[in-house]
């Protein structure tokens, strides 16, 4: 019996960043993009709010990009302030790297397990999904989706009860499945 757990987001994400206004080390999106054309240059931000005072700061999304190369429906986007825009391009590499900044997702996921009710089973397989790119350890979902401590879970892992073609152990995320052979 394979079991499905699904890692999902339930709100987007902070922006870690260090405001110059104030100390604090986050920015939540604002939902709103602003677009500055130039000629036929365009330039495009994501804003962004401290978290702390509320100071505005932009992500640069486009930096005097010929209109023709800007998909219209990305040009659409923009302009209605496309709320899964800014989660695809919060999620976007390129965009974090072009920014300095990284992802805070604590307190913005939870782990669907659609109601698990075979883990008493001698043997349980599962298939973790991830629904964004959102980084957390196996050993915590395991730990969370077994109703385990994440002790509980390290020694399952170092008595083979646990294994995974993916280190359980490390930081790896991503999609993984486990078996959990808590009872052989
Ligand atoms: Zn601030």
């Amino acid at each position: 019996m394979l079991n499905n757990w699904m890692v999902v987001p339930t709100c987007l994400p902070l922006v870690r960043r260090r405001c110059h206004a104030c100390t604090s080390e986050h920015f939540r999106a604002s939902g709103k993009f602003r677009v500055n054309a130039n000629h036929k240059l365009l330039d495009a931000w994501l804003l962004v709010l401290c978290a702390g005072c509320g100071e505005t700061a932009k992500l640069t999304i486009l930096e005097r990009t010929n209109v023709r190369s800007v998909r219209p429906e990305l040009l659409d986007q923009l302009h209605d302030n496309d709320l899964g825009l800014t989660a695809e391009l919060l999620q976007d590499p390129v965009v974090q790297h072009r920014n300095r900044v990284a992802l805070d997702w604590d307190n913005a996921w939870r782990l669907d397990t659609a109601g698990s009710d075979h883990l008493d089973r001698e043997v349980v397989d599962v298939s973790v999904r991830f629904a964004a790119r959102i980084p957390v350890r196996p050993v915590r979902l395991i730990a969370e989706g077994c109703g385990l401590s994440r002790a509980e879970v390290e020694r399952l892992i170092t008595a083979g009860k646990l294994v995974s073609a993916v280190r359980l152990g490390g930081k790896f995320s991503g999609d993984f499945t486990f078996t959990l052979k808590r009872y052989s």
